[in-house]
């Protein structure tokens, strides 16, 4: 058997689950196996929103890549990809120039503002740590200067959150319970603070279960939030975002803090190869190749799957992009070994949406579940995804162990 050079673009979920399986497939000097990510550390973009509301600090949903890599298998390199050209099998960073046998591109995900005018400059996006750590800091920031400043603008104090799906309503959960923080630590009173989920579709998180939707509605409510349904944003300025009430009635919410959660897309480095995709996804074949390169796979956020049985595409998340990256590594060492590529075919446990640290939603193994009971699973969802990728012991270092 040659022995393959594999080239991992991303240290995400799927990224990362890749490498780790392609260590235990690949024996010590059986292949040149090379992981790229922007950063030297990875985080856990499930728990995002909880940075950029302030009820976890960044350093705790990341950790060094290096802790769960084994580096006598695995060349890390930390570079930031420029551009990836699929038909010459070179992808150029901001350190150096790398070839492949085979590619996997697990770039993840970015914010997708639909064209609409001023979210791109005025919306916050949690797209990733840094991203979260300074929506957390700017919130921050809105609170302290209306504290200090002789004429107050109650506006700072307004938190618009665009989106009502999983990543809005599970950042309205953390907000809930960290504006009665924020109001103590800066001396804010609890009624000058409004945070308001903006939604342009007619229901909250789609898809889900009426019945769930509507405990968690009812209880994000009973902590303050408002919701306005069926409003879409037409417009954000520096002053706050403009929405359409219906179809000749407008109004403006001013805030000083803007966040768009309602839409994510592929890395846009996908749109620039001459792989074909939509919003940066790349439609993939069974086995996650891209369709026209034998030699290249999708993993995470960036590849789009049709479930046939709904003819819609599986929702991108954590649990799927690793469930991909164990095909992959069996698939590129079938490859390698001149065998055949197996059909990814997704193992869907469940969806928990957590509404704060002590209440959640969702449905597990074909059961409904809420409160305290659907927030422990959460949690042990959370570190069931640290036990694949970095074992018992990191599970110990970064896990959630808040019991019932
Ligand atoms: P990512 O995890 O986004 O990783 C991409 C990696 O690529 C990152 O390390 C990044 O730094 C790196 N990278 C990007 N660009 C470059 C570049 N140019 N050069 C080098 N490296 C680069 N899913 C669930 O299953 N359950 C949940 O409860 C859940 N909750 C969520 C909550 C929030 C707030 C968010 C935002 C998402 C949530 N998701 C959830 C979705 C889930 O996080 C994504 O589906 C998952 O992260 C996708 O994994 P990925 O490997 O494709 O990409």
């Amino acid at each position: 058997m040659k022995r393959p050079s594999i080239l991992v673009l991303g240290a995400g979920y799927g990224g990362l689950t890749t490498v780790v399986n392609l260590q235990k497939e690949f024996g010590t000097d059986a292949a040149d196996i090379t992981l790229i990510n922007k950063n030297e550390y990875h985080y856990e973009s499930t728990w995002l929103h909880e940075a950029a509301a302030g009820t976890l600090l960044p350093e705790q949903v990341r950790y060094d890549i290096k802790d769960v890599i084994d580096t006598g298998k695995v060349n890390f390199v930390q570079a930031t990809v420029e551009g990836i050209d699929v038909d010459s099998k070179k992808v150029s960073t901001d350190n150096g120039e790398f070839t492949y046998d085979y590619l996997v591109i697990g770039l993840g995900f970015e914010g997708e503002t639909f064209g609409i005018e001023g979210l791109d400059t005025y919306a916050l996006s949690i797209a990733n740590v840094k991203a979260a750590r300074y929506i957390r800091e700017h919130i921050e920031f809105q609170f302290a200067t209306w504290s200090t400043e002789e004429v107050k603008n109650d506006s700072r104090l307004t938190i618009v959150v665009g989106g009502a799906g999983f990543t809005g309503i599970e950042f309205l959960g953390e907000l809930a319970n960290r504006v009665p923080e924020l109001c103590k630590e800066f001396d804010v009173p609890r009624e000058k603070v409004r945070v308001i989920c903006v939604e342009a579709a007619p229901m909250v998180l789609p898809g889900f279960d009426p019945e769930l939707v509507d405990y968690a509605v009812g209880h994000l409510q009973a902590k303050g939030i408002e919701f306005s349904i069926g409003t879409p944003v037409v417009e954000a300025t520096p002053e706050g975002v403009k929405i359409k009430k219906n179809d000749d009635e407008f109004e403006f919410i001013h805030a000083g803090t803007v966040v768009w959660a309602a839409g994510v897309r592929g890395n846009r480095l996908i749109e620039e190869t001459s792989i074909e995709s939509m919003r940066a996804r790349v439609k993939v074949e069974k086995d996650m190749r891209a369709p026209g390169y034998s030699d290249v796979f999708i993993v995470g956020d960036c590849a789009l799957m049709i479930n046939e049985e709904t003819n819609r595409p599986y929702p991108p998340t954590a649990q799927i992009a690793m469930q991909q990256g164990e095909r992959i590594a069996k698939n590129i060492k079938a490859l390698a070994g001149e065998g055949t590529t197996e059909e990814f075919v997704p193992d869907l446990k469940g969806t928990v949406c957590s509404l704060g640290d002590e209440d959640a939603i969702g449905v597990v193994f074909g059961k409904k579940v809420t409160g305290k009971r659907a927030s422990f699973m959460k949690k042990m969802i959370d570190n069931r995804a640290l036990y694949m990728i970095g074992g018992a012991g990191l599970v110990l270092k970064k896990g959630k162990f808040n019991v019932l």
